[in-house]
């Protein structure tokens, strides 16, 4: 396959865009190469500027769960769109996908919507400190909620205390009110907890994480987390960005049965228009602005375009319960497949799986938190990623990323994959 129309637009984007992209993840930097500029989708295939076909296991990083240009989500958003863009007042359909979003996840009474992902996580956090008169956060190295300041913390020797921030524009005042734990170590919790009594607001959490590969929670983890949580006056907050409406219609809250304080959407929430939102039970919705002291606010925050295509999405996966069950098959196949062919050809992975998220590791390790997913060879996912590409597969440009499988995907598209993942390995 050529990309050569590919690498002259993205020459072009360079010259009024930093890095030619839009958001950094997209940039070939980890693999090498230019990205690939996309022209149209639909189903389970992009198609690019140089007309190649893509299989995508990157679904736009995960909200179309349904497919490309799903059909039901276009329609609601042309129909919409001819009836005025953004108003900035109430409309109905701001209520309706709240009632059906607050019908669908455990444990929560109201929800807000924002216009990202990151809005969300940022906005939960602050909730959460304005409602416990606390300030510090506890986060998980490996753990991403977003591009705000607080999250930007990353683990490195001796900042399992305090963090120190991980990009410049972070201040260290910032830094020091977020804490750093190890995934799926509770005793890592436990002793931050005790060295900062009573001053800890929240412990934000990917409760199935998503951008270290796919790590799901080790059996206990969670449930420890919210005891810990329960015991001292913290509030747990679920970053179901990614996982929300995905793993279940309910999300983890509802797969593993552990009740959060607040829960975090995006990606799926907006059926691919920028759309995230936060939600708790009542008590803590109503400490937020215009009932409470906790300002949150946006212009465009249930704008009418993004509302439709989120409640075309949500009722899509509402109506068809057997949709996560379908989607949890494919994903298994894939992976068993793949796992054949890597074994056949003597490869050294690990691969993790749950539901419809799956990740390819290269170690023989497992893969439980941070530490252990940057031990994978970069060198083999390099290989991996353009053998692949080179197939007419998309899979994300980076070994920390997880795969997300849609329901547009035939069985027919898996075994081409696992074909190719057979053909690529034997050139490692
Ligand atoms: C993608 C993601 C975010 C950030 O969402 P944006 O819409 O990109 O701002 C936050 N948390 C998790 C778990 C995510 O996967």
């Amino acid at each position: 396959m050529l990309y050569t129309r590919s690498s002259q637009l993205f020459a072009e984007a360079e010259k009024v865009i930093p890095g030619g992209v839009n958001s950094p993840v997209r940039a070939f930097k980890a693999v090498g190469g230019t990205p690939i500029f996309v022209k149209s989708a639909k189903g389970a295939y992009m198609y690019d500027e140089d007309g190649n076909r893509l299989i995508d296991y990157i679904n736009s990083w995960g909200p179309m769960i349904l497919g490309h240009a799903f059909e039901p989500v276009v329609q609601a958003v042309i129909e919409k769109a001819k009836l005025g863009t953004s108003f900035g007042m109430p409309t109905e359909l701001e209520t309706q996908i709240a009632a059906l979003a607050v019908s669908m996840v455990p444990n929560i009474d109201k929800i807000r919507f924002v216009n990202s992902g990151t809005e969300a996580c940022m906005s939960a956090v602050r909730l959460a400190r304005g409602f416990t008169k606390r300030d510090k956060i506890i986060k998980f190295a490996g753990c991403y909620h977003g591009h705000s300041d607080s999250f930007l913390i990353q683990a490195g020797s001796g900042a399992i205390t305090f963090g120190t921030p991980n990009s410049p524009g972070v201040t260290a005042g910032t830094a020091k009110d977020t804490l750093l734990a190890r995934y799926n170590d509770l005793e890592n919790v436990a002793a931050l907890i005790t060295a900062n009594k009573n001053e800890i607001a929240a412990i934000i959490v990917e409760p199935v994480a998503g951008n270290m590969g796919c790590i799901p929670p080790n059996k206990g983890f969670l449930e420890g987390l919210r005891q810990l949580c329960t015991d001292n006056g913290i509030l747990l907050i679920f970053d179901e960005v990614m996982t929300g409406f995905r793993l279940a219609r309910g999300g983890v809250q509802e797969l593993f049965n552990i009740t959060a304080d607040i829960v975090c959407f995006g990606k799926v929430i907006g059926g691919g228009l920028p759309v995230g939102a936060f939600a708790a039970r009542a008590e803590i919705m109503n400490y937020l602005a215009p009932l409470g002291p906790v300002y949150q606010a946006g212009t465009l925050s249930g704008n009418p375009l993004a509302m439709a295509a989120g409640l075309a999405m949500l009722q899509s996966l509402d109506t068809d319960r057997a949709i996560f069950q379908r989607l949890e098959e494919k994903t298994a196949y894939l992976a068993a497949g793949m796992e054949k062919v890597l074994k056949a050809n003597n490869v050294v992975f690990t691969i993790n799986r749950i539901g419809s998220m799956v990740s390819v590791h290269f170690d023989a390790a497992p893969v439980v938190d941070f530490q252990s997913a940057a031990k994978g060879d970069n060198e083999t996912f390099k290989k991996f990623f353009h053998g692949l590409l080179q197939e007419g597969i998309y899979i994300a440009p980076s070994a920390y990323e997880t795969w997300f499988i849609t329901d547009a995907l035939t069985y027919d598209d898996l075994d081409f994959t696992i074909q190719a993942v057979d053909k690529v390995s034997k050139t490692f």
